[in-house]
């Protein structure tokens, strides 16, 4: 498209875009009524015909029967009420470059380099809102973004509003301007950042291990920001993938695991490396459908039992397809089963424990979300299963049909910090159909400006 057009119809866009994204409002108090409740801490049975009060951001009681004369009310009846999905790790910056990635010729490295290195503020914000707003209507609450998109502090701002505007919960690893190169990340404007007023959007650090292991000066520099982040008490994700052995061994050898260090894409890890990563605290995060389809190996998360913190995450909704949480959990469960030649393998229930209270542990927001439980943040789904994909349920286990069956669909309601985003299947404060336009016609630019 020539240039004055396209600046005319992506103006047209912004503004319908701008007119109707409501300011997320204030939190009150909520009363969700008579839901079926499945609260994900340990080892507690679900509740029937359940109560949930929410006072401003936080839960304030869970039982049957409670009255909230000012409260507003959202009636559950039939419906499962859980704690919001936590994305252990994802990278919401490449949402416009979803159906790039074609395998044989659009592997997704050198694809995702190409068009990420086009990508202008208003693309980088258009990418992580559109993607965080695709994971708050999936039911997804806390997202773990590592952006490594960051061309200069606007573009890290961008994704730093991006992320605040979407209202979701989220844990923002400050990354490089791209995956390869030993490019220093901007510690300066991260120190910006942080000093923000955050409570909902945390800063961590995305840290990459040098291309080359052998060589010391790039270590020199990956050093200077790792104890930037464990002296300002960030966390700080890290992939090990490529020479992930190799990699993992660095990551021991050199003592950098740590209880706020998350080593990611471990798929083919060593028993020896995990034993490491769980002495020394640290946590891990999973992505199933994303290394599977860049071809890691299988997901298997019966081989990480020995791990303790550990969370599972989509590695970004154009990887993984789309933000889906259930899909991710299915994968999960089925490649255990295949793998195993075993049906009786996968616990639907722990796999719903381990994309709530167990990836909320591993990015060290366990105090905060992954439960429904009093004095955490209200950060909470509601499934509607009538549906026809979610039909002859007549009771037996709710976790095996949600794992089996659900979609992002059949998430009715998401509140976050006590904050209505969804309710009867219908976002809240954003106008879909303009969102999609805009993530539409940034991706259709940055194919243009790459092919240049
Ligand atoms: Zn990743």
């Amino acid at each position: 498209m020539p240039l004055l057009p396209r600046l005319l119809l992506s103006a047209l866009l912004l503004t319908s875009l701008l007119a109707t994204v409501k300011a997320v409002e204030p939190p009150s108090s909520l009363l969700i009524k008579n839901g079926y409740v499945m609260s994900m801490r340990a080892g507690e049975a679900d509740r029937e015909n359940t109560d949930v009060l929410i006072r401003g951001d936080t839960i304030a009681a869970i039982g049957k029967n409670l009255h909230a004369a000012d409260a507003r009310v959202i009636d559950a009846t039939g419906k499962f009420v859980l704690p919001g999905f936590v994305d252990a790790h994802s990278h919401l910056w490449i949402t416009t470059l979803r159906g790039q990635f074609r395998n044989r010729d659009g592997k997704f490295f050198p694809v995702s380099n190409r068009l990420g290195a086009v990508m202008k503020p208003d693309d980088i914000y258009t990418a992580m809102y559109t993607g965080a707003i695709e994971q708050l209507a999936s039911g997804i609450t806390t997202s773990s973004d590592f952006f490594d998109n960051i061309h200069g502090p606007a573009a890290g701002d961008a994704g730093y509003r991006a992320l605040n505007d979407a209202g979701i919960r989220a844990i923002m690893f400050y990354g490089g301007p791209d995956k390869t190169l030993a490019t220093p990340i901007d510690l300066t404007h991260l120190k910006q950042l942080m000093a923000k007023p955050h409570d909902r959007l945390l800063p961590g650090l995305a840290w990459r291990l040098p291309r080359d292991l052998h060589d010391e000066a790039a270590w020199t520099l990956r050093d200077r920001e790792y104890a930037f982040a464990r002296d300002n008490h960030l966390p700080l994700q890290v992939h090990v993938s490529g020479e992930a052995d190799a990699m993992f061994n660095a990551l021991i050898q050199r003592h950098y695991l740590a209880p706020f260090v998350t080593v990611v894409h471990a798929t083919q890890a060593t028993p020896a490396q995990l034993n490491a990563l769980e002495k020394a605290g640290g946590s891990l995060a999973l992505t199933p459908i994303s290394e599977e389809r860049v071809g890691y190996g299988l997901t298997r998360y019966d081989q990480f039992k020995g791990v303790t913190r550990q969370g599972l995450g989509l590695d970004g909704n154009a990887l993984a397809g789309s933000a889906n949480m259930f899909a991710t959990l299915r994968l999960a469960a089925l490649t255990q089963s295949g793998a195993t030649q075993d049906e009786t393998g996968p616990d639907p229930r722990r796999l719903l424990e381990l994309a709530t209270r167990r990836s909320a542990d591993a990015a060290g927001l366990g105090r905060i979300t992954g439960t429904i439980e009093v004095g955490k943040r209200a950060d909470i789904q509601i499934i509607n299963p009538d549906a026809l994909n979610m039909s002859g349920f007549g009771g037996g286990d709710p976790a095996s049909l949600i794992v089996y069956s659900a979609e992002p669909e059949n998430v009715d309601t998401v509140v976050v910090d006590g904050r209505i985003l969804k309710l009867s299947g219908q976002m809240q404060h954003t106008n879909i159909t303009a969102l999609v336009a805009r993530a539409n016609a940034s991706a259709r630019h940055l194919r243009e400006d790459a092919a240049k």
